[in-house]
Protein backbone atom coordinates (compact mmCIF):
# COMPACT_ATOMS: atom_id res chain seq x y z
CA UNK A 1 0.00 0.00 0.00
CA UNK A 2 1.06 3.52 -0.86
CA UNK A 3 1.56 6.50 2.02
CA UNK A 4 -2.29 8.02 1.86
CA UNK A 5 -1.80 11.51 0.88
CA UNK A 6 -2.73 14.34 3.09
CA UNK A 7 -6.28 15.20 1.19
CA UNK A 8 -7.06 11.83 1.71
CA UNK A 9 -6.18 11.59 5.38
CA UNK A 10 -8.06 14.69 5.85
CA UNK A 11 -10.91 13.46 3.90
CA UNK A 12 -11.47 10.64 6.23
CA UNK A 13 -10.79 13.00 9.29
CA UNK A 14 -13.53 15.54 8.54
CA UNK A 15 -16.00 12.75 7.40
CA UNK A 16 -15.35 11.14 10.89
CA UNK A 17 -16.62 14.41 12.30
CA UNK A 18 -19.64 14.80 9.50
CA UNK A 19 -20.71 11.24 9.63
CA UNK A 20 -21.11 11.38 14.04
CA UNK A 21 -22.83 14.37 13.82
CA UNK A 22 -25.16 13.08 11.53
CA UNK A 23 -25.78 10.30 13.56
CA UNK A 24 -26.24 12.25 16.84
CA UNK A 25 -28.33 14.82 14.74
CA UNK A 26 -26.22 18.03 14.45
CA UNK A 27 -26.51 20.27 11.79
CA UNK A 28 -23.25 21.00 9.91
CA UNK A 29 -23.60 23.67 7.13
CA UNK A 30 -20.00 22.69 5.39
CA UNK A 31 -17.06 20.76 5.61
CA UNK A 32 -13.88 21.21 3.50
CA UNK A 33 -10.49 19.99 3.12
CA UNK A 34 -8.97 22.81 1.57
CA UNK A 35 -6.58 24.65 3.32
CA UNK A 36 -7.64 27.93 2.33
CA UNK A 37 -9.60 30.12 3.23
CA UNK A 38 -9.95 27.88 6.45
CA UNK A 39 -7.64 24.94 7.18
CA UNK A 40 -9.58 21.74 6.78
CA UNK A 41 -12.65 22.39 8.78
CA UNK A 42 -16.19 21.05 9.83
CA UNK A 43 -18.49 23.96 10.48
CA UNK A 44 -21.74 22.82 12.95
CA UNK A 45 -24.65 24.31 14.06
CA UNK A 46 -22.69 26.05 16.89
CA UNK A 47 -26.10 26.88 18.72
CA UNK A 48 -27.21 23.54 19.49
CA UNK A 49 -23.90 21.87 19.50
CA UNK A 50 -22.75 24.02 22.40
CA UNK A 51 -25.73 22.71 25.11
CA UNK A 52 -25.42 18.83 24.37
CA UNK A 53 -21.97 18.72 25.93
CA UNK A 54 -21.13 14.91 25.61
CA UNK A 55 -22.20 14.71 21.94
CA UNK A 56 -19.78 17.72 21.12
CA UNK A 57 -16.86 15.70 22.11
CA UNK A 58 -17.92 12.36 20.87
CA UNK A 59 -18.36 14.11 17.34
CA UNK A 60 -14.92 16.03 18.18
CA UNK A 61 -13.38 12.68 18.78
CA UNK A 62 -14.18 11.44 16.19
CA UNK A 63 -12.08 13.52 13.63
CA UNK A 64 -9.48 11.76 14.85
CA UNK A 65 -10.53 8.63 15.70
CA UNK A 66 -11.91 7.51 12.28
CA UNK A 67 -8.17 8.93 10.82
CA UNK A 68 -6.05 6.85 13.35
CA UNK A 69 -8.71 3.49 12.11
CA UNK A 70 -8.08 3.90 8.19
CA UNK A 71 -4.67 5.18 8.70
CA UNK A 72 -3.25 3.86 11.59
CA UNK A 73 0.12 5.23 10.83
CA UNK A 74 -0.33 8.32 9.87
CA UNK A 75 0.77 10.47 12.54
CA UNK A 76 -1.53 13.08 14.51
CA UNK A 77 -2.10 15.99 12.54
CA UNK A 78 -2.54 19.66 13.12
CA UNK A 79 -6.47 19.45 13.16
CA UNK A 80 -6.26 16.93 15.73
CA UNK A 81 -4.44 18.83 18.20
CA UNK A 82 -7.14 21.46 18.39
CA UNK A 83 -9.66 19.04 18.58
CA UNK A 84 -7.90 17.42 21.68
CA UNK A 85 -7.79 20.91 23.07
CA UNK A 86 -11.21 22.18 22.33
CA UNK A 87 -12.40 18.42 23.91
CA UNK A 88 -10.14 19.62 27.10
CA UNK A 89 -12.37 22.54 27.28
CA UNK A 90 -15.76 21.04 27.10
CA UNK A 91 -14.54 18.66 29.80
CA UNK A 92 -13.77 21.40 32.47
CA UNK A 93 -17.37 21.64 33.02
CA UNK A 94 -18.52 18.47 32.91
CA UNK A 95 -14.96 16.28 34.08
CA UNK A 96 -16.87 13.02 34.50
CA UNK A 97 -17.08 12.22 30.28
CA UNK A 98 -13.47 11.53 29.44
CA UNK A 99 -11.75 10.65 25.86
CA UNK A 100 -11.82 6.78 27.09
CA UNK A 101 -15.40 7.17 27.32
CA UNK A 102 -16.19 9.18 24.31
CA UNK A 103 -13.85 6.55 22.30
CA UNK A 104 -15.77 3.63 23.53
CA UNK A 105 -19.03 5.47 22.10
CA UNK A 106 -17.27 5.51 19.24
CA UNK A 107 -15.93 2.29 18.94
CA UNK A 108 -19.16 0.67 19.50
CA UNK A 109 -20.86 2.83 16.39
CA UNK A 110 -17.88 2.11 14.02
CA UNK A 111 -18.80 -1.33 14.24
CA UNK A 112 -21.82 -0.41 11.92
CA UNK A 113 -21.09 -1.18 8.37
CA UNK A 114 -23.84 1.18 7.95
CA UNK A 115 -21.62 3.81 9.66
CA UNK A 116 -18.38 2.72 8.19
CA UNK A 117 -20.37 2.88 4.51
CA UNK A 118 -21.20 6.23 5.09
CA UNK A 119 -17.68 7.47 5.95
CA UNK A 120 -16.29 5.81 3.01
CA UNK A 121 -18.63 7.28 0.49
CA UNK A 122 -18.68 10.91 2.21
CA UNK A 123 -14.64 11.00 1.93
CA UNK A 124 -14.71 9.90 -1.59
CA UNK A 125 -17.00 12.81 -2.34
CA UNK A 126 -14.94 15.17 -0.09
CA UNK A 127 -11.59 13.93 -2.22
CA UNK A 128 -13.65 14.73 -5.15
CA UNK A 129 -15.37 17.97 -4.46
CA UNK A 130 -13.32 18.87 -1.55
CA UNK A 131 -15.90 21.33 0.11
CA UNK A 132 -19.33 20.09 0.48
CA UNK A 133 -22.14 22.68 1.55
CA UNK A 134 -24.80 21.27 4.50
CA UNK A 135 -27.46 19.95 1.62
CA UNK A 136 -25.19 18.17 -0.34
CA UNK A 137 -23.85 16.27 2.77
CA UNK A 138 -27.41 15.26 4.03
CA UNK A 139 -28.26 14.10 0.32
CA UNK A 140 -24.92 12.16 0.00
CA UNK A 141 -25.52 10.71 3.74
CA UNK A 142 -29.14 10.19 3.19
CA UNK A 143 -28.09 7.95 0.39
CA UNK A 144 -25.36 5.97 1.50
CA UNK A 145 -27.27 3.14 3.03
CA UNK A 146 -26.01 -0.70 2.63
CA UNK A 147 -27.91 -2.96 -0.22
CA UNK A 148 -28.39 -5.69 1.87
CA UNK A 149 -29.25 -4.17 5.20
ZN1 LIG B 1 -10.87 17.41 13.48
Amino acid sequence: MTDPSYDEVSAYHEAGHVVFAYLFNIPVKCVTIKKTPCFRYTYYGMLKIIFKKRVARIILAAGLFVQQKYFPLVNDSRDGQTDKKRFDLISKRDPAFNLSEAKSVLDKHFEDPVIRYKIEILSHELLKERTLNGDKIKKILDAAVLQNS
